[in-house]
């Protein structure tokens, strides 16, 4: 494997709250900062199994940035196309578990430093260094990550480098018809599609997955990977469709286990592992994300994730 992986987006922090409730309208205990962002969980899983790894963002000129940033460091990931912004306070996220699993959200994400990533010379030179894209669809709205995503693609074709692209979106951004249109010309340039759930059912307007996944191949999507949460994943091509039962574990705290998956996926293939081998790898470093709380805490090297398989059995599907 030659070239980096480089995405862009949000980097935050993540404060949880330690009981179950519905959100945040009364004092209660609060455990954190812990780093955070999607991109950044994904672009850390990829530095920490040692494959080259750049990510484009902005952080404030806060200890909230400087967490994230001597973390993504330590764990191998290129920096330098982080912009710190002097007087803007670094992105964060309050978190708060239901009783029924799901989660509660007060994001400071618009007018913070996540919200004014900009297409600086750093992020031009890291994009127009980048063998690999990782896009995000929940960062896609932002003008200026569009536009980087936008200019970056056609270049990194040219150059045989290749796409991924995590939808997590929100559904409303598909009603959008310049949501939609963004998505799909992503969509158009994708590799490895990797949607999870319902996601992949939204975008290829199917009502069945077997339909869904014949109509994203035909637009030319090479390769699918549907994370199915603790019932593992399916990998679906042009060849046909492998499945991999996930591990069984506890739950602790299930973010950031389909950003841990999808990096680990990528990496396994670009070092040249096959597609089974490749969907082992990531259902444990997803699983090994759950059982930790913290989003970015569970990520993994190979020798964890070596060690998490030796110890754990599969569920039976
Ligand atoms: P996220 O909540 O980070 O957006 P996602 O919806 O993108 O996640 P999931 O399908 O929830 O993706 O999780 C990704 C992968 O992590 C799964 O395919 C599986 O391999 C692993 N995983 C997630 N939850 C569990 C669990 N409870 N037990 C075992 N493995 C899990
Ligand atoms: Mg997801």
């Amino acid at each position: 494997m030659e070239g980096k992986i480089v995405t862009i987006g949000e980097i935050l922090v993540e404060i949880m709250a330690t009981t179950f409730g519905d959100g945040f309208l009364e004092p209660q205990p609060l455990i954190g900062p812990f780093p955070s962002g999607a991109p950044a969980i994904f672009i850390d899983q990829v530095g920490k199994l040692g494959a080259a790894a750049a990510i484009v963002s902005a952080v404030g000129d806060d200890d909230f940035g400087t967490l994230n940033l001597e973390r993504l460091k330590r764990d191998g990931v290129d920096v330098s196309a982080v912009e710190v912004l002097p007087g803007a306070a670094t992105g964060s996220a309050f978190v708060r578990y239901r009783a029924d699993g799901s989660r509660a959200f007060v994001f400071n994400m618009r007018d913070s430093a996540a919200g004014k990533i900009a297409a600086t010379l750093a992020a031009e030179s890291v994009l127009g260094g980048a063998a690999h894209l990782h896009v995000m669809g929940s960062g896609l709205p932002m003008p200026a990550v569009h536009g980087m995503v936008s200019t970056a693609i056609p270049a990194l074709k040219e150059r045989g480098g290749s796409v991924s692209f995590d939808p997590n979106i929100r559904p409303e951004m598909l009603r959008d018809p310049a949501g939609r249109a963004a998505l799909d010309r992503v969509l158009a340039a994708t590799d490895l599609f990797l949607p999870s759930g319902e996601e992949l059912m939204m975008f290829a307007g199917a009502s069945e997955e077997t339909a869904a996944i014949a109509a994203l191949l035909q637009t030319g999507v090479r390769e699918i990977v549907l994370k199915r949460g603790k019932a593992g994943a399916s990998h679906f091509d042009r060849n046909g469709r492998t499945d991999m039962p996930g591990f069984a574990v506890e739950e602790v705290d299930p973010t950031g286990a389909g950003d841990s998956f999808g990096a680990t996926f990528l990496v396994c293939r670009r070092f040249g592992l096959g597609i089974g081998e490749s969907l082992r790898y990531a259902n444990a470093a997803g699983a090994r994300t759950v059982t930790i709380k913290g989003p970015m805490e569970g990520t993994s090297t190979f020798a964890e994730l070596d060690a998490f398989i030796a110890g754990a059995t599969v569920r039976s599907p």
